[in-house]
């Protein structure tokens, strides 16, 4: 702003000087001119009237116009220098002192024009000397002009300076308080603090959006750090129970209580087998966390892969007499066999897990325009509403309190998910509960050769 308005008076300074520069030489010539021209009426019956030279000169003086006659013989007649010493030296002085103080580089210097004044016959009767300063000389109102021109410059420079100042102040502020309060959060939140929230409205969408996103990842956070922790008592409360139960059983059968009987050996190796267990989720979660491999992209018979789980699941259905319904279409797909594979025996082994006994599960394929479904529906336990968007999470699990017939840890759909999500496809769930659940799993018709490339 300040170099604007500084260009803008030097651009305006310069322009004007030129053109009032040019404007007063014009009219020093035209005066000179003028003056010519009135001498020569002047002169009149062969002698030169004294008073009308006397105004003329007076009248010049006040315009930067000095004027002297001469005779024929070159005598003076009249001059302003020596007939009006003191008016032609105080209006001198005074456009000599203006022009200094507009221009210190204004050099004085003085313009002087030696003519002839002839009569009628053409014979020489008088010399005029007219001399005035060289270019530019600037009168009272000139003056004037320029002082008030000079003073609404400073005045507009100085308001819009002001102004630009406030406004910057105003938006500077707008911006850097919300970024200052956002930064705070986040300081917040490295502390480990993920409950708080920055409940704060800022006029600028972006930074709304910004807090937003914070607030998000700050309650994303404090999900996982209670998963986290809920893990940890999980695993060490999984872990003690059996080994408290073990330890139990080799204690009193060390002492000599007890006979080591293969039933009291059975009871000690079922719990082993659940330590096993856990211990083989816990690997299974660590492979998926460290796995990022290339799908294995190939042909697979959907009805052959089902029946073939279902066959490796019935023992553990039949337990609870659980009864396997199957309604499965001739269907190709292209997809990861041991992947799928790994989906759908989480999914079909929730279903017996989290239905009754007597219960009934149905596993339906079929093909819509978009998708290839494979629906598994059961009429277990039901899954809650609020617990419905959860249960993809990691480590979530309905029912915090863990028992000897689920035993899950709460990975399985975590797993499923991410890997129908790598196929480009989704899952469903519909749920009632005590009615059962539906989880539908939704892989893209058309998955050609092209996309199988950029699945990783
Ligand atoms: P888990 O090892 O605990 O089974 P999952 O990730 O497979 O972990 O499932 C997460 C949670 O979702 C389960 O703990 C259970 O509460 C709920 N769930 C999954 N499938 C069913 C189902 N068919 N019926 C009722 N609840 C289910």
């Amino acid at each position: 702003m300040i170099l604007t308005i500084i260009s803008i008076k030097v651009f305006m300074n310069l322009s004007f000087d030129s053109a009032f520069e040019k404007y007063v030489d014009d009219s020093n010539r035209a005066e000179v001119k003028h003056l010519m021209f009135d001498l020569k009426h002047i002169y009149k019956d062969g002698s030169w009237d004294i008073n009308t030279i006397k105004e003329l000169g007076e009248d010049a003086i006040y315009k930067g116009i000095a004027l002297e006659i001469y005779d024929k013989d070159k005598k003076l007649v009249w001059s302003i220098f020596e007939d009006e010493k003191v008016l032609s030296n105080i209006t001198l002085k005074k456009i000599s002192e203006d022009m200094q103080s507009i221009d210190n580089k204004w050099n004085d210097k003085f313009s002087e024009y030696k003519l002839e004044v002839k009569d009628e016959n053409g014979e020489v009767v008088g010399y005029p000397y007219i001399g005035h300063y060289a270019s530019t000389y600037y009168m009272e109102n000139d003056m004037e002009f320029f002082k008030i021109m000079n003073k609404y410059m400073l005045l507009i420079g100085f308001m819009s300076i002001t102004g630009i100042i406030i406004i910057s102040i105003i938006i500077s502020k707008s911006i850097s308080n919300p970024i200052a309060k956002v930064s705070k959060m986040t300081k917040v939140i490295e502390k480990g603090n993920y409950k708080d929230k920055l409940n704060y409205k800022s006029n600028i969408k972006e930074v709304d959006e910004l807090i937003l996103s914070i607030n998000k990842l700050a309650s994303a956070l404090n999900q996982q750090e209670k998963l986290r922790k809920r893990l940890t008592t999980d695993i060490s409360h999984e872990l003690r129970t059996p080994i408290t139960s073990i330890k139990g059983h080799l204690d009193v059968i060390i002492a000599g209580i007890w006979e080591p009987t293969t039933e009291r050996l059975i009871s000690i190796n079922e719990e082993v087998s659940r330590m096993n267990n856990l211990i083989d989720e816990l690997g299974r979660l660590a492979k998926y966390d460290s796995e990022n491999e290339e799908l294995e992209i190939e042909k697979i018979d959907l009805a052959k892969l089902l029946k073939n789980i279902v066959f490796n699941l019935e023992s553990k259905a039949m337990e609870k007499e659980i009864y396997i319904e199957c309604e499965l279409q001739e269907i190709k797909i292209s997809a990861d066999k041991k992947k799928i594979y790994q989906v759908l025996v989480n999914i079909i082994s929730n279903a017996i897990k989290y239905t009754g006994e007597k219960g009934k599960i149905y596993i339906k394929t079929y093909n819509d325009d978009e998708y290839i479904n494979i629906s598994i529906k059961d009429n277990g336990i039901g899954i809650p509403v609020e617990d419905i968007n959860h249960i993809f999470e990691r480590f979530y699990r309905v029912d915090k309190s863990r028992n000897k017939e689920t035993g899950g840890i709460g990975v399985g759909l975590t797993i499923a998910k991410s890997i129908i999500e790598k196929h480009k496809g989704n899952i469903i769930v519909r749920s009632d509960i005590s009615k059962g659940s539906e989880f539908i799993i939704r892989l893209p018709n058309k998955l050609d050769s092209n996309d199988k490339r950029h699945l990783n």
